[in-house]
């Protein structure tokens, strides 16, 4: 058994990130409508460096005058010369006395070094008369002085949100170069197990393992391209990973334990596989598996839909988030203040489900791993060391799950 934070490690030096490819920067958003699935963000594959200012010139902040600042004591009358609209440089310029009609965006005239805001002017035929004090530069958005030339505005592997994508657009970028799309397929073993909308037979149970990792996967922005179920014979097994093996990942639930129906890993061995791993100090999880099929890499997760849940956030995720590319592998953690006293005694980093309400957590449902309807109403998970006593009212990092 080796520790959460050697199998991670060893996982991750298994884990390349895959070619980038360019993207539309209309597809690079959380949803691709056009494959009719959804697709989590993206990660920048290489960095990005502003090409144009913002703004790219001195423009109005105001519908209102373009005028000189020095011209404009309260109750100076201007002499209205032009007008200058958005969309178009009229090259227009003024001179002392002199006043230019200018609108929100539009570029500021030569010589111009403020705008007073229609409301602060009254306006007759071509003369306006300033009700306030203006200052230099006033209601002027100066070029450059959000964004300069040469800036960085994206970093390699970084998460290619909405704003980031609006940045991209500014600078007339209409593709994107974003880290390769992870393929992963799902295998559900076991003699037991049952589709949802099949009838079940007595001792069988319902699949739940293969929708939910389908989901994690999507949510990971992994494209969970097939899910199959696979009794617990070897024939089928092997065939079904053969199969399998030719997406990025392959994710096996169930049989990687040591009774006589696992035979996940000895099938593995027998197709060639390179074990890498085979038991954590994790709670729950402990039997989990990896290893490479050829470049396939293999995630045995213990059947136990909450083991398979925290194995899949463990060590699954982080892969898939390495290979699109991503910086921040790590699930965001928040502070939340513990309602009792919790003591782990065991050897394994315990994954406490809880109920994180108004800053608090409370552990909720049965901890143990069969318990789904327990797994299904927390909302976060709290990782406790092996030999860790947390006090109740103690304010500890918990991790978000939804
Ligand atoms: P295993 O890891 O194959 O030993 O399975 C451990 C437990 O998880 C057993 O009680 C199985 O019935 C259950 N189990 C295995 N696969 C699934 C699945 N796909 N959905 C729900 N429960 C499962
Ligand atoms: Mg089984």
């Amino acid at each position: 058994m080796i520790s959460e934070a050697e199998a991670r490690a060893k996982i991750l030096e298994a884990v390349r990130p895959l070619p980038p490819r360019k993207m539309s920067i209309w597809s690079a958003s959380r949803t691709d409508s056009s494959r009719g699935e959804e697709v989590l963000d993206h990660f920048a594959a290489e960095d990005y460096f502003a090409r144009l200012p913002l703004p790219m010139f001195d423009n109005s902040a105001m519908d209102g005058y373009a005028v000189i600042a020095s011209d404009c004591k309260k109750g100076a009358r201007l002499r209205v010369i032009d007008e200058q609209p958005a969309g178009v440089d009229r090259k227009l310029r003024i001179s002392s006395g002199e006043a230019i009609r200018i609108f929100t965006g539009a570029p500021m005239p030569a010589g111009a070094d403020a705008v007073v805001m229609q409301e602060d002017v009254t306006r007759t035929d071509d003369e306006i008369v300033i009700k306030v004090d203006v200052e230099v530069d006033e209601f002027v958005r100066k070029r450059g002085c959000d964004l300069g030339e040469g800036q960085k505005i994206l970093g390699k592997g970084d998460r290619i949100v909405a704003t980031k994508l609006a940045l991209l657009a500014s600078q007339g970028f209409a593709q994107v170069s974003v880290g390769g799309e992870v393929r992963a397929a799902i295998i559900s073993t076991g003699d037991e197990l049952a589709r949802p909308g099949e009838k079940i037979q007595p001792g069988q149970i319902y699949d739940s393992n293969s929708v939910l990792l389908q989901s994690l996967l999507k949510r990971s922005g992994a494209v969970a391209a097939s899910a199959e179920n696979c009794n617990d014979d070897s024939d089928s097994l092997r065939a079904a990973m053969q199969s399998a093996a030719k997406n990025e990942i392959l994710i096996v639930s169930g049989g990687v334990s040591v009774g006589e129906h696992d035979l996940v890993q000895s099938t593995l061995r027998d197709l060639g596989a390179k074990i890498d791993i085979w038991r954590v100090a994790i709670k729950p999880g402990k039997p989990f598996l990896f290893g490479q099929l050829g470049r396939c890499l293999v995630f045995g997760l213990p059947g136990n839909p909450v083991s398979a849940f925290v194995t899949f956030l463990q060590f699954v995720r982080p892969a898939i988030l390495r290979m699109m590319g991503a910086n921040d592998l790590d699930l965001p953690k928040m502070p939340a203040k513990l309602t009792v006293d919790l003591t782990n005694d065991g050897d394994r980093a315990h994954y406490l489900r809880g109920k994180l309400e108004n800053g608090n957590f409370a552990p909720i449902g049965r901890q143990e791993s069969h318990a789904l309807y327990g797994l299904s109403r927390a909302d976060a998970l709290l990782r406790v060391p092996p030999g860790e006593t947390f006090r109740g009212g103690d304010t500890i990092p918990v991790i978000p799950i939804n």
